[in-house]
């Protein structure tokens, strides 16, 4: 593995380093982690950024002309070079969100033509906000058995059924929804993928607190909510290939080792800041050897990164290693996160409001909320499972049995 530039490469990067030195300062100032924490519509400045970045090619700069992108040739050596120049300058890239990095290459992949040229251009420039209507009181790890339903009446489907922790739907326009359309098919065959506005009548979202304090995610009660039949994607019944092209994208943005970096380089900074008994505690020895060992694994995620991208360069695919990165960058985020609130000492159990509070507790709310990311998207200990028996071929694990 060759980690240095080619003429070609470095040329690029040099160019991304001008593009930040002359408009690094029209970046917002809300950090996608602020909006994450608290989702929020998006800020004029916000999109009119999103915008800048997609008209010269630094978000999602694959995504062709044709549907509002810029077109460009998939590199992924060049899309790592915008990443780490845009950490490097602490400057925002491109919007991250579950329309952007989850549906908009769902529909790429299996959207008719129609929805491509309706619904791409705006989600990428910010202006549409999607929410993913997948889990249900009884169907959460075991996703195949959703029984949200929705029955044929003339052009339209009629959806009833309950939908529950729908991250932004209080905030959403619009969702992509898995429903049960054949109820006498097979479990993984009879169910669709709808994309449909949220201001559908019949449709009621009540918000739910998460561990943040903060109301991120809600439950969605769907009572005859009509949705024209041309709104299903992928083809019906074909819903369970279409989902699962999603969670692959959004493993993908759940984490990712700049994201670690990001976090160990503030530990650092405040490690090298706070004193215990007139020494910083980087000069503690229980501290230091934790944030060592944690500096360890960022630097492996970072390699293992690497060897994806190596991978993808001589056009093999990844296997299970984006599953890998997901189970365990969720997981180092969460105790990057734990170490940072160790190192504010008693302060680190204020939550919320106290004035005294370091960085406006914003470690403390990582916490919490990179804890869910440990089972959004997948629990660890599905991915686990899958790891185990798909990639290190160890027994399946014995189906439940019915009573
Ligand atoms: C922060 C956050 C945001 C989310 N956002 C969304 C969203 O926007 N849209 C959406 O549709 N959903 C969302 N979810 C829901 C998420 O996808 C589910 O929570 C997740 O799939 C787990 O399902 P469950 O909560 O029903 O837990 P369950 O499936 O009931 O699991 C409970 C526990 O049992 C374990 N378990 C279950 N089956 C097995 C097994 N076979 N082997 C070993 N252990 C097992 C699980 O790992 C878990 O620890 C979000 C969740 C979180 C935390």
């Amino acid at each position: 593995m060759d980690l240095h530039d080619s003429a070609a490469h470095k040329a690029f990067r040099e160019d991304v380093r001008a593009f930040l030195t002359e408009h690094g300062a029209e970046a917002p100032i809300e950090t996608a982690m602020s909006y994450r924490l608290l989702p929020k519509p998006y800020s004029l400045q916000v999109r009119a950024w999103q915008q800048l970045l997609v008209e010269r090619g630094y978000a999602n700069r694959t995504i062709p002309k044709e549907y509002g992108g810029f077109g460009a040739e998939p590199d992924i050596l060049k899309s790592r070079i915008i990443a780490d120049e845009f950490f490097a300058a602490d400057i925002p890239q491109g919007l991250i969100s579950q329309g952007i990095s989850m549906l908009m290459p769902t529909l790429l992949e299996h959207g008719t033509e129609e929805q491509k040229q309706q619904w791409i251009r705006p989600t990428l420039q910010g202006d549409v906000f999607w929410c993913q209507g997948y889990s249900e009181p009884g169907a959460g790890s075991d996703l195949a058995s959703l029984t949200t339903h929705a029955v044929e009446d003339g052009d339209d489907f009629v959806i009833n059924g309950q939908k529950i922790w729908t991250s932004s739907a209080h905030i959403a326009q619009m969702i992509f929804c898995l429903v049960r359309t054949e109820p006498e098919a097979s479990k993984y065959a009879g169910i669709s993928y709808l994309i449909f506005s949220m201001d559908t009548p019949g449709i009621d979202v009540r918000p739910l607190q998460t561990m943040t304090g903060h109301p991120s995610f809600n439950e969605v009660f769907f009572t005859d909510v009509r949705v024209p039949k041309s709104q299903v994607v992928g083809g019906r019944g074909k819903g369970w290939t279409v989902a699962n092209s999603t969670l692959k994208h959004e493993r993908g943005m759940l984490s990712n080792a700049n994201g670690s970096l990001d976090r160990l380089n503030r530990i650092q900074a405040l490690m090298m800041r706070e004193t215990v008994a007139g020494e910083t505690l980087m000069h503690n020895p229980v501290m230091c050897d934790r944030f060592i060992a944690l500096q360890a694994r960022v630097q492996s995620m970072r390699l293992h990164e690497m060897r994806l991208i190596s991978a993808a360069q001589k056009g093999e695919g990844p296997g299970l290693g984006d599953m890998v990165c997901k189970l365990l960058g969720c997981e180092l985020n969460h105790q990057l996160d734990a170490l940072a609130i160790d190192a504010f000492g008693e302060l680190g159990v204020f939550y919320d409001g106290i004035p005294s509070m370091q960085s406006d507790g914003i470690w403390q709310q990582l916490y919490m909320y990179d804890l869910g990311l440990i089972i959004g998207g997948g629990t660890a200990q599905i991915q686990k499972n899958i790891i185990a028996e798909r990639g290190l071929g160890m027994p399946r694990e014995p189906k439940a049995v019915q009573v």
